[in-house]
């Protein structure tokens, strides 16, 4: 039984996979230090995944498909999907403690941002789940033709570490809705709170073997058994785009259903006639929320040439307002990066800049000298970078802001769009005409009009270009999560 949010009750000791029902130990007997990046202190080992443990999830996945849960109702599965909704909600600040210490974040995010929207993860795919609807037609000779989802089996999930449940369940909820049967691996970086949810499935009557969960590394490890498992039918991914490369590589032999959210290059473009006090405030959030670690970061600032001067002053101030520290201090707006291996990469991306020439940093760039310990990192505003840079054309997924300043529309289109990537951006203008016309020449998934971060859980959400293959997203996960089946039969007039 779970207590009110005692946070030790929701992670073993022993940190295990959660495999048909149980926290059950590696195979192997293998394990790997998790840490909390903030504090450099340990949270306990956990169970190394290898392809036996995958093997026996995979096992616990298939059996539990041929059980009660292979032929529930859409309607069984929203009941089940809403208790898993009211129970992680009740235990919603444990499992944003959890967040916090796994990740650095702050917790006054994980608790309002994270964890909510993992409980409305549940909650919005129960309400779609039960209205789902199969087309019937009518052939001229009187043959009626139904076409009926059906689950696709078992799939694989696999999640990074910068959204550590709230992408795990942004997954789970949809998957089960079709009545799959799962295997989720989690981020090796941020195992704690999707290791929490096995208390929660089997709390909420989840019957065993349907979400199994192995924690691990990706290539070589874990994740990788699990793309190549021959039993698993689809693989749902978010991380970076190499990484999806390298699935696809790996499951193309076994012709699997994939879904890919990958790496962005987003950039918050600030026209002269925007609401420049809004446009700058928004700009400073969408860098620095989560610590930059989000692929719809807004990580370039886009500006025009004839109020460049006082955007980036009032950048400046917002900047200036942050206040790093503690995630678990109530006052604390930005935490520690989530390692400090993540951290020292961040600092070569700003090392990188100061040795380009035209290139200035504004503010921070340094590991804060307040925090020795922890793998903080100084929201930083870097400008005169060329277009061509590495700062520019790479992620950096740190709190990390370059400026360039553009001349007219063309311009700014051209920059938004001169790289790998296309997963979103932000447009500040009121001129509703060039709002829109910006909207459809960029080659990007998520456009935001004077706003950013805005999602409706029914649009459409993923990348173009290498940002991504798929669109995830009410309707469109329910679709990756299903495949169509059409049953016709012959009629007697
Ligand atoms: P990552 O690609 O390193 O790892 C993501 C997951 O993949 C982890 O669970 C990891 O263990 C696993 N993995 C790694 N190699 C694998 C392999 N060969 N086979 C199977 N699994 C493997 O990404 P990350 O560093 O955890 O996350 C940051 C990245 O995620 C950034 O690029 C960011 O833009 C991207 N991201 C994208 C979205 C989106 O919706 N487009 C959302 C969040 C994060």
């Amino acid at each position: 039984m779970l207590t009110q949010h005692k946070v030790h009750e929701l992670v073993p000791e022993k940190k295990g996979h959660f495999i048909n029902g149980a926290y059950t130990q590696p195979r192997a007997g293998e394990t790997f230090a998790n840490l909390a990046p903030a504090y450099d202190t340990s949270l306990g080992d956990v169970a190394l995944g290898s392809r036996d443990d995958i093997g026996s999830a995979a096992e616990a996945a298939a059996a539990a498909l041929n059980g009660p849960w292979g032929k529930s109702t859409p309607g069984e599965r929203a009941r089940v999907l809403r208790r898993i909704a009211e129970l992680l909600n009740e235990h919603r600040p444990a499992f944003a403690r959890l967040e916090s210490l796994d990740s650095g974040k702050p917790y006054s995010e994980t608790l309002d941002g994270d964890i909510a929207r993992s409980v409305a993860n549940f909650q919005f795919f129960a309400d779609l789940c039960a209205h789902q609807t199969n087309a019937t037609y009518f052939g001229e000779d009187g043959t009626q033709h139904t076409s009926l989802r059906e689950p696709l089996g078992i799939v694989g999930l696999i999640t990074p570490w910068n959204l550590p449940l709230y992408l795990a369940t942004w997954k789970l909820a949809p998957a089960l809705a079709q009545g799959n049967t799962i295997i989720l691996k989690p981020a090796e970086l941020t195992p704690l709170t999707a290791m929490a949810m096995g208390h929660i499935f089997n709390a909420a009557g989840l019957p065993p073997g349907v979400v199994n969960i192995v924690q691990g590394f990706g290539g070589g490890g874990a994740g990788e058994a699990l793309v190549t498992h021959p039993d698993v039918k689809a693989i749902s991914f978010t991380g970076e785009t190499t990484t999806g490369e390298a699935i696809m590589r790996a499951s193309a032999p076994m012709l699997k259903k994939l879904s890919f959210e990958l790496g962005g290059k987003g950039a918050t473009v600030i026209f002269p006639d925007a609401d420049l006090d809004v446009a700058a405030a928004t700009a400073a959030r969408a860098a620095f929320r989560n610590q930059g670690q989000i692929c719809l970061a807004g990580s370039r600032l886009l500006v025009h040439r004839d109020v460049a001067a006082a955007v980036i002053d009032k950048v400046k101030a917002a900047m200036r307002a942050i206040k790093v520290g503690d995630p678990l201090d109530p006052t604390t707006t930005m935490g520690s990066l989530v390692s400090r291996e993540h951290r020292d990469r961040v600092a070569g991306f700003v090392d990188y800049a100061r040795t380009c020439p035209g290139v200035e940093i504004l503010v921070g760039g340094q590991i804060p000298q307040d925090h020795p310990r922890g793998a903080y990192f100084e929201p930083t505003l870097i400008t005169g970078v060329d277009q061509s840079s590495r700062l520019i054309q790479e992620e950096v997924f740190g709190p990390v802001l370059t400026v360039q300043i553009f001349g007219d529309e063309d311009e700014a289109i051209s920059l938004v769009n001169g790289t790998q990537y296309g997963l979103s951006c932000s447009v500040f203008t009121k001129d509703i005409d060039r709002a829109q016309r910006f909207a459809r020449r960029v080659r990007m998934g998520l456009v935001w009009i004077n706003t950013w971060f805005a999602r409706d859980l029914h649009s459409a959400f993923g990348g173009m270009k290498r940002s991504g293959i798929g669109r995830e997203g009410g309707q469109y996960s329910l679709d990756f999560f299903s495949e169509f089946k059409t049953i016709s039969m012959a009629m007697k007039a």
